[in-house]
């Protein structure tokens, strides 16, 4: 993402009471945060949020928590939400490579990563959010059975990121390198903002979903004996 640094984002993303600070004081109470039971589900770099706040709005019986690094990024997504405040939507402001120090053993249910940065060059492959390394740390964060699902249009990196996927534990029920013509994966489908650009311009989306390899055995077996 070309960043335009905007003066001024870091103090209002500061105050923003839609903004956790210090969020890891809320490290295994993050269902207390929201005053509810519900489930967590997280977008690990949510640029400006027309993901989440479409999300949120659709299902408010699910907690979203959209993760971003750049407070003149996030600055946007706090501008939709000042004029449409979502009780079941937060915002932090951090580096992805933190999550285990903000988010507790096993609580979270989804992660989504949508067109995450590519990290081209070869020395920066750890640095990739669908990278092992980042799944090793989802995997400490998501309860047991809990998904990932990635989109992105970059053939590339989503090919790298299915080669993770072995190595990692991690194993895929369901991939489509073509999505908007995937009648099933479609379903419910909500439009990121890169999506929208990248799509418009003819370019196909892949996207997988995956569980622990442990967590999709055990479904398996259990769904073909059962
Ligand atoms: N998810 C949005 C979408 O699909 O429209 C934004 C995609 S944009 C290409 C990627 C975003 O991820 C950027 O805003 C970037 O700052 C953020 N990001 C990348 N790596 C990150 C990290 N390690 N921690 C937090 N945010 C990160």
């Amino acid at each position: 993402m070309r960043l335009r640094n905007v003066p001024g984002s870091e103090a209002i993303v500061g105050n923003s009471p839609f903004v956790v600070q210090e969020a890891g004081k809320t490290r295994g109470h993050w269902k207390a945060a929201f005053g509810n039971d519900n489930p967590i589900h997280i977008e690990v770099g949510m640029g400006k949020g027309k993901f989440l706040n479409t999300m949120a709005m659709g299902n408010p019986e699910i907690n979203y928590i959209g993760i971003e690094r750049y407070t003149s990024v996030l600055l946007r997504a706090l501008q939709k939400m000042e004029e449409n405040p979502l009780p079941n939507l937060l915002f932090i402001c951090m580096d992805a490579s933190e999550l285990e120090q903000v988010f507790g053993e096993g609580e979270v249910s989804r992660i989504y990563l949508n067109f995450s940065d590519p990290w081209p060059k070869a020395r920066y492959a750890k640095r990739r959010l669908p990278s092992r390394q980042f799944l090793a740390r989802y995997d400490k964060i998501l309860e047991p059975g809990g998904r990932i699902e990635f989109k992105t249009d970059n053939r590339a990196l989503f090919d790298f990121a299915v080669e993770e996927l072995e190595p990692a534990g991690w194993t895929a029920r369901q991939i489509s390198y073509d999505l908007h013509r995937d009648g099933e994966m479609m379903e419910g489908n909500v439009m990121t903002e890169y999506e929208e650009k990248f799509s418009s311009a003819g370019n196909p989306i892949c996207k997988y979903i995956v569980y622990r390899t442990a967590d999709f055995l055990q479904n398996n077996t259990e769904s073909t004996t059962g």
